[in-house]
């Protein structure tokens, strides 16, 4: 099946398509046609034929490209079923800038202790249960109105609004999936136009202040793609018509399961499981990777500048 190369940049270098063309000859494919998604930002090329080792080879030419032009991010993708059905996307440091659970300890002058916690789960040290209910016990105490105050004062990942409002556009179920908690996702969902989300809930106890425990069954890694999974069913789709993008070691399972897996900004423990990654540019790539261009995108940021 051909398999399309995309290179996104904040500007492309010039002479990449060449860089590109040399790349994917040493694995025996050479680019037939090419098309500008965004001007000076994004271009495709599609490779006639099959890479020989299909997925390794595809794998394998992305990362070449990538050390060839360090500022860019790359995917190879085969061409049919590129445009996904389903968006499962992680909130914390992917669809919303930063942890939030260390910013609400943050209100109770606990931010050091938790988000010293929450690097090590991120990066997957740590049971993810265990180390939720020993930060969630840390919140105990904090006013609901702080929580409140900050879900309306999130700071939005560059192009989040555009992936989510330009795949459910496109007629895609898009869900928002979260180790975090369902006060803020349901603000976060709204603002971005997700479907559903789906998140942890924080026990509520006297004077509206969290009691410092939260609702099991938690919403961990393997809840996550469960959801993925539930969310396909529904839709009537397969896996591989799914796009699921995160950051942590929580996110890992749905990133692999997905057809389309992408790590962003990520963790290490993420980053080799997943189809594509990006590193140096916003959300708006992830649909560049599905081959959409500028003008069929839609949502507030669509024409920010990365
Ligand atoms: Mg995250």
């Amino acid at each position: 099946m051909p398999h399309i190369l995309t290179m996104v940049g904040a500007s492309l270098p010039g002479g990449s398509e060449s860089v590109a063309a040399e790349i994917v000859g040493a694995f025996g494919l050479s680019p037939v046609s090419g098309r500008i998604l965004s001007p000076d930002r994004a271009v495709e090329l599609t490779l006639d034929g099959d890479p020989q080792d299909g997925d390794g080879d595809a794998r394998a030419i992305a990362r070449t490209l990538r050390e060839a032009l360090p500022e860019i991010d790359v995917a190879v993708l085969p061409e049919s079923g590129r445009r996904k059905r389903v968006l499962l996307a992680d909130m914390d440091a992917t669809m919303v800038v930063g942890e939030t659970i260390d910013e609400l300890a943050a209100a109770l002058g606990k931010e050091a202790e938790v988000s010293a916690i929450t690097e090590r789960a991120m990066r997957g040290e740590l049971d993810f249960e265990a180390a939720l209910d020993e930060r969630v016990a840390m919140l105990g105490g904090l006013a609901t109105t702080e929580i409140d105050r900050l879900a309306a004062a999130l700071t939005y990942s560059p192009g989040a609004e555009t992936l989510v409002r330009t795949m459910a556009a496109h007629g895609a179920r898009c869900v928002l999936v979260s180790g975090g908690f369902d006060r803020v996702t349901g603000v976060v969902r709204e603002r971005l136009g997700f479907h559903a989300d789906r998140a942890n809930h924080l026990e509520v106890g006297a004077q509206d202040r969290l009691t410092g425990t939260a609702r099991k069954p938690i919403i961990d890694a393997s809840a996550k793609v469960t959801t993925l999974r539930e969310t396909a069913l529904a839709a009537g789709v397969a896996l591989d018509a799914c796009l699921a993008i995160g950051d942590g070691a929580n996110d890992r399972p749905m990133v692999e399961a997905a057809g389309l897996g992408i790590a962003y900004r990520a963790k290490p423990v993420l980053r080799d499981a997943a189809t594509a990654h990006i590193d140096h540019t916003d959300l708006r790539t992830a649909l560049y990777f599905q081959g959409y261009t500028d003008a069929e995108m839609t949502g507030g940021s669509a024409q920010a500048r990365s």
